[in-house]
């Protein structure tokens, strides 16, 4: 008898093969049998015909480094499937850390992932200095999922080099970038999966100063890479605008030449057709380098809840911005008050004016308005700004956009957005690109999906909690890409799936998971696909002191499976929390190493990747990734 047999399921298991109707035995925290049929009954069974059967997500881009002091389940990731996280992303983390020295931490993590620092204050147990004794503070607590974290550079720079000098633009001495190298080096020895670095200058601290690390010399991202590399393993991620392509390039090249060890990294300016033709190519060479993609446009979500709207700038939203929630709804709904409103033009100078007196300014007036500036922009992009709706649609069409809403129906973008922001109590939201999306379509997610060394990556889960909600990803990667799509072509379920799972377990060297294979960790969703959405993002107040964050539900999951353990029923958690910290790269009897591309294919490939790489070389064209981005 097994403990757990799942049948008649629609297996898609992750290897990217075609899916196949078949059971599934799991014993212990293992699968032990997978076949057309298993006679042998489980002490518990689950009927799967017609439900999809997949690994469990393995999420390799979030920020839960702070919650897991006071949220085993790591929500909203474990209500969409994720039973692996990694953290320390970004550059961002909490250790090491000096006693007393918390706060520096703490408002670089609010400053670039827009977590609430009141909620870090409160919530974060200290009592660990450096990163291994950190990974042993994490050790002792249960989760619902299996963590992994990286070193971050910010944690990293600031200890060594101290906070006064860490974010400014000197360069770290030989002896400092020495000791850091080490700390890399000893962290991974700790467990850590790897070390990671902020390259991009749309991450700052609370003060709007790059993160320590945004602009180190390549000197010191070189000692560190290969900090990485005398650990033996573990895996390097970069957020970068490869600003100075060459300077980042040449260690990033050295380092994927000479170390075998892995590479990750999220575009976020600069010429990416030249970054990704690389690691196409390097993949496809044997290299452990994957680039992450989001599988919908990164989008900022505006509403009465939500940290940004385009009325914040309005004196009669002003008066009430502070007011809570019900009570500025219940002003709102007054039809004066709307009248009143849209008759109001935006007051930059008070806004400013005020700014300026606040006791923790240090920027200069001009500094200030170019931030304003900045907001106005953003806010007023109507071509791109989108009514989201139930569920939201993250492909929408030119004409669901406030631009052409407004157009048809005669009346200002500004009245459109309001009415739809004021829709169920006030807490619909608008949907704005934050990535260019001038042709309304998400075609370069396909093209992302085309290539051997993508991944999916960005979803950010545990970040960016009142202007983002992406953790949702992995279940809109498969519901609208394999299934809603209607802006181009779908992509292949067992794709998607690969690109979730044993792809991203592969980028951090987790060879035990995201497959459904005999001896594979039995960590598995079960899903009713037909049924698979998320719901419209809402805000809620659960962080320590009654912080905020948006979440997003998700309707379709039958189970998800930890370990062989059933952790959620039907959309409910079931108290069981078999989650693990992962210490380095974890292998089992059937899976060792970074499977490979077969000799055709790659061959094939890589003669097209050097014709790209010729063609790309004469004549390239101008990229913008973000819509605060210059071109490149
Ligand atoms: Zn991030």
């Amino acid at each position: 008898m097994h403990d757990l047999v799942i049948r008649n399921g629609l297996i898609v298991d992750g290897s990217g093969k075609k899916p196949f109707i078949g059971d599934i035995a799991i014993d212990n925290e293992n699968i032990s049998l997978v076949s057309n049929s298993i006679p042998d009954k489980g002490k518990e069974e689950i009927d799967a015909e017609g439900k999809l059967v997949t690994p469990g997500w393995v999420d390799i881009h979030t920020h839960y480094d702070g919650q897991v002091c006071w949220d085993p389940y790591l929500t909203p990731s474990s209500w969409h499937g994720v039973t692996t996280a990694v953290m320390g992303n970004c550059g961002v983390g909490f250790a090491p850390v000096r006693p007393g020295e918390e706060n520096f931490l703490i408002q670089l993590m609010e400053g670039v992932e827009d977590i609430p620092g009141s909620a870090l204050h409160e919530g974060i147990e200290w009592g660990w200095e450096s990163f291994p004794e950190f990974l042993d503070a994490i050790d002792k607590k249960e989760f619902v999922m299996d963590l992994g974290f990286m070193i971050g550079h910010g944690p990293l720079r600031s200890y060594v080099m101290g906070h006064d000098r860490c974010q400014n633009q000197v360069d770290a001495s030989d002896s400092e970038i020495n000791k850091m190298s080490e700390l890399v080096t000893e962290a991974i020895n700790a467990g850590a999966l790897g070390f990671s670095t902020s390259r991009t200058i749309l991450h700052r601290d609370i003060y709007g100063k790059y993160v320590p690390g945004t602009e180190a010399s390549s000197e010191e991202m070189r000692a560190l890479a290969f900090g990485v590399d005398k650990a033996g393993e573990g895996t390097l991620e970069i957020t970068s605008d490869w600003l100075d392509e060459e300077i980042e390039m040449s260690w990033m090249k050295e380092y994927v030449k000479k170390s075998n060890c892995g590479l990750t990294f999220l575009q976020t300016n600069g010429d990416a057709v030249k970054t990704i033709l690389f690691s196409e190519e390097h993949y496809l060479r044997g290299k452990n380098i994957r680039p992450q993609f989001p599988g919908r446009n990164v989008g900022l979500m505006f509403g009465f809840e939500s940290s940004l709207n385009p009325f914040m700038q309005y004196p009669a939203y002003r008066e009430i911005a502070h007011l809570p929630h019900d009570q500025k709804y219940e002003i709102m709904k007054d039809p004066d008050f709307k009248i009143k409103l849209l008759n109001q033009k935006p007051d930059l100078k008070s806004e400013i004016d005020k700014r300026l007196a606040e006791p923790d300014n240090n920027k200069t007036r001009e500094e200030i308005e170019k931030d304003a500036e900045l907001l106005s922009n953003l806010t007023t992009n109507y071509k791109t700004q989108f009514i989201l709706g139930t569920p939201p649609n993250y492909e929408p069409k030119e004409e669901d956009s406030i631009a052409a809403i407004s157009s048809n129906k005669g009346i200002s973008e500004l009245e459109v957005m309001f009415d739809e922001m004021m829709k169920n109590n006030g807490t619909n939201l608008i949907y704005a690109a934050f990535t260019p999306y001038d042709d309304y379509k998400l075609n370069f997610v396909e093209r992302a999906y085309g290539l051997k060394s993508s991944v999916a990556g960005g979803s950010d889960g545990g970040a960016h909690c009142g202007l983002i909600c992406d953790a949702s990803m992995p279940t809109t990667n498969l519901s609208h890409w394999a299934r809603d799509r209607e802006a181009g072509k779908k992509v292949p379920l067992e794709k998607l799936v690969r690109k979730q799972t044993k792809d991203t377990a592969e980028t951090f060297g987790l060879f035990d998971r995201g497959e459904i294979k005999s001896g594979m960790l039995a960590d598995i969703n079960v899903i009713d696909f037909k049924k698979l959405n998320v719901s419209h993002p809402k805000m809620i107040h659960d962080l320590p002191l009654g912080g905020k964050r948006l979440v997003q539900d998700a309707t379709g999951y039958i189970a998800t499976i930890k370990r062989g353990q059933i952790v959620s029923k039907n959309g409910k958690a079931t108290g069981s929390l078999p989650g693990n910290l992962i210490r380095g790269k974890q292998t089992c009897e059937v899976k060792s190493e970074i499977s490979r591309v077969s000799l055709f294919d790659r061959t094939v490939r890589l003669v097209l990747i050097k014709l790209a790489q010729m063609y790309w070389k004469f004549n390239k064209k101008s990229v913008k990734s973000t819509i605060v981005s210059s071109s490149s």
